[in-house]
């Protein structure tokens, strides 16, 4: 048998059910209208933004980055509980404009971005997180004909990168940012040139839970922004510090120590150099804030045995799931946790692999599990589905179309 990955803490069981929020998975399945569906739990989601608030300083705001999780009601859920959103595309400023979000909240990162992208930023008064000296020419030009003074901040790319990250945003060559050594001659560039200029956003990567590597990463930023600020000769007024705060999903993985990060964070705050002691600070996070507030379920279609394996075919699949599957920058497949949702409260009775609908070998959810004896018609929960799960996959692939989506 293989291990399945832990499953996040938060979730109860009712007369054998899986409950989220006090609902059990049956009635979730019934108010949904049908499966495959994603259930995204307000409680939870609250919990972590409080649980973030009392360990960090309060002089450090939080952002949520859309691209974790779009789902409208979500962007309204979370318009209360955070301080800023970070966007990476035009069709997640009209996301975040349809949620009433107001664009003073708002920054903008992502490689790439068009001219008609940067005309609504522009026009909406959102700050554009600068990728290149050639993206800042495009804004400056965009912003003059608009007659709007635009709102810039540079995205540096650090000369560092944060360990034990998932994936890699900085450090040595990248196509995030602007070089540590180019970023003072930009930002005098775009301050002469009348922007408001607004500061730096510095990524160093995500998905890490190595505390330790998180602390130093984040002591890493603020000398960088300090150096960097210095260079400038101007003060900084906002600077985001990136994220990285990863999620456990696979069998070891431990939660990050939000106590101690905070803690450190606070500690370096009381020291900050001249440059930097006016400079209002952010976090900027997807999954940390909704990837454990999510499950997503789908129902058993078929069980079949094949030279001696078990196979549970459920509804759902990779076309919702990708990153479940080990096809979203994983490098070796584990299991994320799965379990049988209609028989929550059993034992484990047999070894068994949970597979999608989808024609092809890269659809598996669970390899080689333990579960109860499962059969058509019992539902499958994969946790860990509220970031990077519905927005993240392709939907579209085989012609199953969408998941259906709830928060409650
Ligand atoms: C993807 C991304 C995030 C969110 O990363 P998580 O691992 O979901 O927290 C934040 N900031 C930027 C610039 C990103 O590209």
């Amino acid at each position: 048998m293989k291990p399945l990955g832990p499953i996040p803490p938060g979730f109860t069981n009712i007369e054998g059910e899986l409950a989220v929020s006090g609902r059990k998975a049956s009635a979730l399945v019934a108010a949904g209208g049908s499966t495959p569906l994603f259930v995204y739990s307000e409680q939870l989601i609250r919990r972590r933004l409080s649980a973030l608030r009392q360990a960090m300083p309060g002089r450090l705001s939080l952002n949520y980055a859309i691209k974790a999780n779009p789902f409208a009601p979500i962007l309204g859920l979370m318009d209360g509980l955070v301080d800023g959103f970070d966007i990476a595309s035009g069709g997640e400023l009209s996301l975040v404009q349809a949620a009433g979000i107001n664009p003073a909240r708002i920054s903008f990162a992502g490689p790439g971005k068009r001219d008609f992208e940067l005309e609504l930023a522009i026009s909406a008064g959102v700050t554009l997180n600068l990728e290149s000296s050639g993206e800042a020419d495009r804004v400056l030009g965009i912003a003059e004909q608009l007659g709007i003074t635009p709102r810039l901040a540079i995205r540096v790319n650090p000369d560092f990168d944060l360990k034990g990250s998932g994936m890699k945003m900085g450090g040595g060559a990248k196509p995030f940012g602007v070089d540590a050594d180019q970023v003072p001659d930009l930002a005098r560039r775009i301050i002469q040139a009348g922007a408001d200029w607004r500061g730096f956003h510095i990524f160093a990567g995500s998905q890490s839970l190595d505390s330790e590597a998180i602390v130093q990463s984040q002591a890493e930023t603020l000398g960088l922004a300090a150096r960097l600020a210095e260079a400038t000769g101007h003060a900084l007024p906002q600077c985001n510090l990136g994220g990285g705060l990863g999620i456990p999903y696979f069998p070891g993985d431990l939660p990050v120590d939000l106590i101690l990060i905070g803690q450190r964070i606070a500690d370096a705050f009381e020291k900050l150099p001249d440059v930097l002691k006016a400079t209002r600070f952010c976090l900027e996070m997807g999954r940390y804030l909704v990837g454990e507030a999510g499950i997503y379920l789908t129902r058993i279609v078929d069980r079949k045995c094949s030279h001696g394996e078990t196979f549970l075919v459920v509804d759902g699949g990779l076309h919702h799931q990708l990153a479940a599957t080990g096809n979203f920058g994983t490098v070796i497949r584990r299991n994320y946790p799965v379990a049988i949702a209609s028989r929550f409260d059993a034992l484990v009775e047999e070894e068994a692999s949970i597979v999608g609908c989808l024609c092809t070998p890269l659809d598996r959810i669970a390899e080689k599990g333990g579960f109860p004896r499962a059969d058509i018609g019992d539902l499958v929960v994969v946790f860990c589905a509220g970031a990077y799960g519905a927005s993240a996959s392709p939907a579209q692939f085989l012609g199953h179309g969408p998941a259906v989506e709830m928060l409650v």
